[in-house]
């Protein structure tokens, strides 16, 4: 799992430095799976459920699932997420991150850190004997008090051989509730934050999930390992 997640950060990076006004995001797409396969590994999302690609790709009120689209071009101002999985000798990766495109509003901005610290308000509960419930009621609160909302309708998971494994890991919840965590478990942990109402609905395309209210979405993702101390995070181009 050390492996695909390394992969899997890597794909990230690679995208991070695609980044910029005028590409499209299949082009980001294409160049993803092709590290993902280099490294002798499989994109975990290509085929999924049908999906037809290898990263999700979402714009702006986009939350999650975006399809890449020769057509879909990135433009000054806008905000992208990228959510990539790779699969190593039969075990999975999963991440996401959302990057700027050039210059973008202070209120995006914003989002897009509280997003990420709201993961890390998760990691500081991710300890052995602590519960899923700990997780959720850390980044919602944490989310909240920033004056944003977390997505309820989908949430994070087990991660293991299964890219989606129980349990469900939602971006809220009550301190002290659900599943116990202990050494060897590992987790997709996502907060995925509105800028706007937590509501969201499903486009007519069957996959791309955006706010109900238009406003702007961030996501931030790591697959990460439970110890008997400090959770690893397991998608880092660092890991050994
Ligand atoms: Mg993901
Ligand atoms: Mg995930």
């Amino acid at each position: 799992m050390k492996i695909a997640g390394r992969i899997t950060a890597e794909a990230l990076v690679l995208a991070s430095e695609l980044i910029r006004p005028g590409i499209s995001t299949k082009e980001i797409d294409t160049k993803i799976q092709r590290h993902i396969e280099r490294c002798g590994a499989k994109p975990s999302f290509l085929g999924y459920g049908g999906f037809p690609a290898s990263a999700c790709i979402s714009l702006n009120n986009e939350v999650i699932h975006g399809i890449p689209s020769k057509n879909r071009i990135l433009t000054e101002g806008d905000i992208v997420k990228i959510d990539v999985g790779a699969r190593y000798r039969g075990y999975n990766g999963d991440s996401a991150r959302t990057y700027p495109v050039g210059k973008v509003s202070d209120e995006a901005l914003r989002l897009i850190s509280v997003t990420e610290a709201s993961f890390y308000e998760a990691m500081k509960a991710a300890r052995s004997g602590n519960r899923i419930g700990d997780l959720g009621f850390a980044v919602e609160s944490f989310v909240i008090s920033n004056g944003f909302s977390v997505v309820k309708d989908y949430v994070g998971h087990g991660v293991g051989a299964d890219l989606h494994e129980e349990p469900e890991i939602p971006n809220f919840g009550r301190a002290g509730r659900g599943v116990r965590l202990y050494p060897g478990m590992t987790l997709a942990v996502e907060p995925m934050v509105n800028a706007g109402s937590y509501e969201v609905k499903k486009l007519r395309d069957g996959w791309t999930v955006v706010t109900k209210d238009g406003s702007l979405s961030a996501h931030y993702e790591n697959s990460i390992l439970i110890t008997d101390g400090e959770p690893i995070i397991l998608t880092d181009v660092n890991i050994s």
